[in-house]
């Protein structure tokens, strides 16, 4: 394809088209020297919907590792061997300190996660009440909550004391997610983000790039997403880690996550798009590319792994001419 065939495409895109399967796939099957002409097509998108801004996440993990469930990506699993720290629940003082800490920091989301199933009765009072003082305290501010599987009538109580948003992933296709999990399914995954949806809150959902799937396993996501109209989507790139039954993947090629980023961003146009986990250790040269197509971006870490210090990804980001949204 040309330089035209893809700006055509952007601003089919921009006027509500929805890309086909063969269309979304065609991104990723690109030959490589098309990537700049799909970088540009990406970015018209993106500059259209978001213009130069930039949102901050900042993760707090809550409660770490043991967690029942075997997904073959995650450290957190009791299941696996991995030398994480893990510890209890934090006290509501805790989890709204770090907020407080996030948010001066410059962060406009602020990502509550426990390694749990799903939320039991303390988890759930925990995190709401926490949330309950971090909305009075912070009303413009996001607040997300990441806690597994929800119950009937758990998102609701979630939504009354202040969480803006649910994050559950639903991680890579429904025929590959089997491959890589089996005490829950990609059904589940999805019932628990449906019920969000329903509670009214928004919906943050993305997945794991390079878990051994194919590559029209992306494409599946990415178009399950859109269907789902999500209005969050992280991207992460499988980071092998170490003593998990995925920890001899390679990495994924740092074309290959652009051209994954691009596909999300023409099949998701509206979606604050988030390159997440991996991304420092999958891009290098093509490091500054990265916003050009995504809206948002994790900072301080991730929740066994580190990143980049907040100020250091700000000043980033505002030297590349980007406003961050505080
Ligand atoms: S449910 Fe979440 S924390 Fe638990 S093993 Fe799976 S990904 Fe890890």
């Amino acid at each position: 394809m040309n330089k035209n065939y893809w700006l055509s495409l952007s601003k089919q895109v921009i006027n509500g088209y929805r890309l086909s399967k063969e269309e979304a796939l065609s991104i990723l099957t690109s030959p490589d020297n098309e990537i700049e002409y799909l970088l540009e097509a990406a970015e018209e998108i993106r500059y259209h919907f978001f213009g130069n801004k930039v949102r901050i996440h900042v993760l707090k993990n809550a409660k770490s590792g043991k967690c029942p469930e075997d997904c073959k990506f995650c450290s957190q699993s009791i299941r696996f061997n991995t030398a994480i720290p893990t510890y209890d629940l934090e006290t509501i003082e805790e989890i709204v300190s770090s907020a407080e800490k996030a948010y001066e920091n410059g962060a406009y989301t602020y990502c509550i996660v426990t390694a749990t199933r799903g939320p039991n009765t303390k988890v759930l009072q925990t995190v709401t009440k926490a949330a309950e003082i971090i909305k009075q305290k912070y009303p413009t501010k996001k607040i997300c909550a990441s806690l597994g599987l929800l119950k009937e009538g758990q998102a609701e109580k979630l939504k009354e004391s202040g969480v803006d948003r649910y994050n559950h992933n639903l991680e890579s296709s429904e025929s590959f997610y089997s491959n890589v999990c089996t005490t829950h399914s990609w059904q589940d995954r999805l019932k628990t983000v449906l019920r969000a949806k329903k509670a009214g809150l928004e919906i943050c959902c993305g997945g794991i790039i390079g878990m051994g799937e194919e590559i029209v396993d992306r494409v599946y996501l990415a178009l399950s997403l859109s269907k789902l109209n999500v209005e969050s989507i992280p991207v992460n790139f499988l980071d092998p880690r170490p003593g998990t039954p995925l920890d001899t993947l390679p990495l994924v090629e740092e074309e290959v996550a652009l051209k994954t980023l691009i596909l999300f961003r023409f099949t998701n146009p509206k979606a604050d798009i988030r390159a997440s986990a991996g991304r420092e250790k999958v891009f290098n040269k093509r490091r500054t590319d990265i916003i050009k197509v995504a809206t948002s971006i994790f900072s301080s870490g991730y929740l066994t792994t580190c990143g980049n210090p907040i100020e250091k990804d700000i000043d980033n980001l505002t030297k590349s001419g980007f406003e961050i949204v505080v």
